[in-house]
């Protein structure tokens, strides 16, 4: 037998699995030819021609082409731009970013599938005792799964673009990029960085600002009588730092109705998107300056855009509000690397954050009438997103392609895992 089965008893997932749940295998949805999700390789006098002409031409060579196999077999059903899109409280989606050309000349290992329909594979490459090579091969679901050729346009379709509306509603809306450094969150979400000119047009933030416009100058919501104003801040270690006032440091105060405030944060006043991509523009570049290294520290911190929607009137209140986060990376927590204190302490902040976020979600999700928003300076200021029966959020899951990212990419999609967030959920009803 070329084909062996792994060690790991195949389960067949119950009929009516809650989506978002974790498989080890899916063999019914995604093994159509009936061909197994795990295999050793073949010994070495059955190898291939292919397997021995190609040999030592990567690392890991071996893995490279049962991958290549296993993909053969897969059913790729691409995500149409024309497919309705649900209303739903909590949205989870996932991007899997294409290799950058350093990752294409060293050769790396593509480990991420994307089939379609929400569906995300792993192909984790693993040893057995005796050291044959096995690949485990993990299935994700999600509300949407997109690809390494999706465009911001098209994951800005699925995910931020239902939101806009609500707060038009008056309701709330949040939208994050959660992932690894380097797995595209800030390309998502800011634009595309060419050289070292970003292209903040096509980023998430600009994308939901046009939108804004379009909604404010439409007929229907005109008798609302808004203004549009942005906001856009850090959050490190714990402190928020006003990037459109050159970093001012800010403080966040709760009052006696737990309102919470972030007390002198800049509000713009704009009247069109272009003006919106001016002020990504600036806060942006106040983002990454003045570090000894420039992204170091941006990977380390939350980066919150807010577009709020106000009344024209005397009190100027509030009517709905977006805020669309930029969240550090999620790599820091397995990273025990380093015995540098304030490094630690920045660690657990982000950790702390990241947890209390999800725990946040899944609150809501459940409906529940205590939201822990109080765990950390993240949920804090995002609570009033939070709570109200409007509220609505959409969080991007981000991974990178290659092997060596693989442990990164695992604790990605568990965290992201939307069987946490969908348990109890409800249609969205506006
Ligand atoms: P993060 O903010 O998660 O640390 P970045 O957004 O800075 O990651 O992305 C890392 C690098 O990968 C950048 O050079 C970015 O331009 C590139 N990149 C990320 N996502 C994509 C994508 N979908 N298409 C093309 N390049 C991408
Ligand atoms: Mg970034």
């Amino acid at each position: 037998e070329a084909i062996k089965q792994n060690d790991e008893p195949e389960k067949m997932p119950p009929p009516s699995t809650v989506r978002g749940r974790r498989k080890p295998v899916a063999p019914v949805e995604l093994n159509k030819g009936n061909k197994r999700l795990s295999c050793v390789i073949k010994p070495p006098d059955m190898q291939t021609k292919r397997g021995k002409f190609l040999e030592g031409s990567r690392p890991n060579q071996k893995f490279f082409e049962m991958i290549q196999d296993f993909r053969a077999t897969l059913e790729i059903t691409p995500l149409s731009t024309t497919e309705t899109i649900e209303p739903q409280r909590i949205c989870v989606c996932v991007r899997k970013r294409p290799f950058n050309k350093q990752e294409i000349n060293k050769k790396e290992i593509d480990v991420v599938s994307v089939p379609g329909k929400g569906a995300l594979l792993v192909h984790e490459p693993k040893h057995k005792v005796d050291l044959t090579k096995y690949l485990d091969n993990q299935v994700f679901h999600f509300d949407y799964s997109f690809d390494d050729t999706a465009t911001n346009e098209l994951v800005y379709k699925f995910t931020a673009k239902p939101l806009v509306q609500s707060i038009f509603e008056g309701g709330m809306a949040t939208c994050f990029a959660y992932g690894q450094t380097g797995s595209g969150k800030t390309h998502t979400m800011g634009g595309d960085f060419t050289g070292k000119q970003q292209n903040s047009a096509k980023g998430i933030y600009a994308l939901a600002a046009q939108d804004v416009f379009a909604y404010l100058h439409h007929r229907r919501y005109a008798n609302l009588d808004l203004s549009a104003y942005v906001s856009f801040f850090e959050i490190y270690n714990g402190k928020v730092y006003d990037l459109l006032h050159k970093k001012a440091k800010l403080r966040v105060l709760e009052d006696e109705r737990q309102q919470v405030q972030v007390v002198g944060l800049e509000e713009v006043y704009v009247t069109s998107a272009e003006e919106v991509i001016k002020m990504i523009q600036i806060g942006s570049s106040c983002r990454t300056s003045g570090q000894t290294s420039a992204n170091a520290n941006s990977s380390r911190s939350h980066a919150i855009l807010q577009i709020v929607l106000r009344r024209n009137d005397r009190a100027t209140t509030l009517h709905g509000k977006f805020s669309l986060v930029d969240l550090a990376g999620n790599e820091h927590g397995t990273d025990a690397s380093s015995n540098d204190r304030s490094t630690l302490v920045e660690t657990a902040k982000i950790n702390r954050s990241l947890l209390a976020l999800k725990e946040c979600i899944r609150s809501l999700g459940k409906n529940s009438d205590h939201i822990p928003f109080r765990m950390s300076t993240l949920t804090k200021v995002l609570r009033d997103s939070f709570i109200g029966e409007k509220s609505r959020t959409c969080m991007i899951a981000m991974v990178s392609p290659g092997m060596t990212s693989c442990k990164y990419t695992m604790n990605t999609l568990r965290y992201a895992d939307r069987n946490q967030f969908w348990h109890h959920t409800h249609r969205c009803v506006c």
